[in-house]
């Protein structure tokens, strides 16, 4: 590119590119202190079933408070972790820290740890799983592990033996993001997921988009058919929850709800009853 255009290579050199790549140096530099610093901060946010009115689980959502730039979004960090290799031990760690907050909640709680495909590739993921079960003292059941259809792209055999892997251990297995990947659906067909969690693109835009409310429709049919949980992500409004409970989706996450909170708020909201999902599922 820099040729193309004719003025040779010296666009490499660039004061906005060379500030960009020092920014990311800068960034990852302080990426490899945060988790021995503290700066690591797991947020939750519940998913309710709402057939039962109830939070069956909760997403634990990785939070970095840097000490300059404040708090830094994973959209931003979670990449360059990936790239890194820092994933791994960051991975661990929320493994670790989100089933032992799960463990003082209420039975049957879950909750829902991401789990990114570098993570896959660092061959520990198995032991890190049965580990923080072991000293936590959650039963299997109750964690729920998010991949993407990426863990599986391009028929990843050694990924997918692990999954197999993770399964056998009693754990859950959801696929995120559920349709934004290439060929979402031959997913389905390679594991037998727990739990398709239909990506916010699709809720954003109901009820208005009649593409969106038939392609939700036809998700949560085939959840029902596969006997798999269907949760529609990112639901804002009562509109979008009265049509998403129409198309026949089980369960709900979104700020509707809740949105992402510190462990000790979900707790206060885990022991203070359901008013505000039964006031938001009644208003739809
Ligand atoms: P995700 O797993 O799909 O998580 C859902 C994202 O949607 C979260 O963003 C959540 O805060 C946001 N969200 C939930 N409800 C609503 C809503 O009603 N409206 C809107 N606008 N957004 C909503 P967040 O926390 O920024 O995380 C972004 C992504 O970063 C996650 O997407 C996940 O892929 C990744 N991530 C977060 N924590 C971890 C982690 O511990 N490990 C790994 N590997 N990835 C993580
Ligand atoms: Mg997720
Ligand atoms: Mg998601
Ligand atoms: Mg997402």
């Amino acid at each position: 590119r820099a040729k193309a255009d004719g003025r040779g290579l010296h666009r490499f050199f660039e004061p906005e590119m060379a500030a960009s790549i020092l920014v990311r140096r800068t960034l990852e530099a302080d990426l490899r202190h945060a988790l021995p610093a503290g700066e690591f901060q797991i947020y939750y946010q519940p998913l309710v079933d709402i057939g039962a009115n109830r939070i069956v689980a909760s997403e634990a959502l990785l939070r970095w408070f840097h000490p300059v730039r404040g708090l830094v979004s994973p959209n931003d960090f979670i990449p360059l972790a990936e790239e890194t290799g820092l994933i791994t031990p960051i991975g661990e760690w929320v493994l670790r820290e989100a089933c032992r907050e799960a463990a003082s909640w209420p039975e049957p709680i879950g909750v829902c740890v991401n789990l990114s495909p570098a993570q896959f590739r660092s061959r520990s993921l198995v032991q890190s799983v049965l580990s923080a079960l072991a000293t936590s003292g959650l039963a299997p059941q109750r964690l729920e592990l998010e991949i993407t259809e990426s863990v599986l792209l391009a028929e990843n055999h050694a990924n997918l033996a692990v999954l197999h892997q993770l399964r056998a251990l009693g754990v859950c297995i959801s696929m995120d993001d559920f349709g934004t990947g290439y060929s979402s659906l031959s997913y389905l067909r390679s594991f037998p997921f727990d739990k398709i969690k239909i990506d916010r693109s699709f809720v954003k835009e109901l009820p208005e988009n009649h593409e969106c409310g038939a392609i939700v429709r036809a998700v949560a049919g085939i959840g029902q058919c596969l006997g798999v949980a269907t949760v529609a992500e990112g639901v804002e409004t009562p509109e979008q929850l009265a049509r998403l409970r129409e198309e026949g989706c089980t369960q709900m996450q979104g700020f509707l709800f809740s949105r992402p909170a510190p462990a000790a708020e979900l707790r206060r909201m885990l022991e203070g009853g359901c008013e505000k999902w039964a006031e938001a599922a009644s208003a739809a």
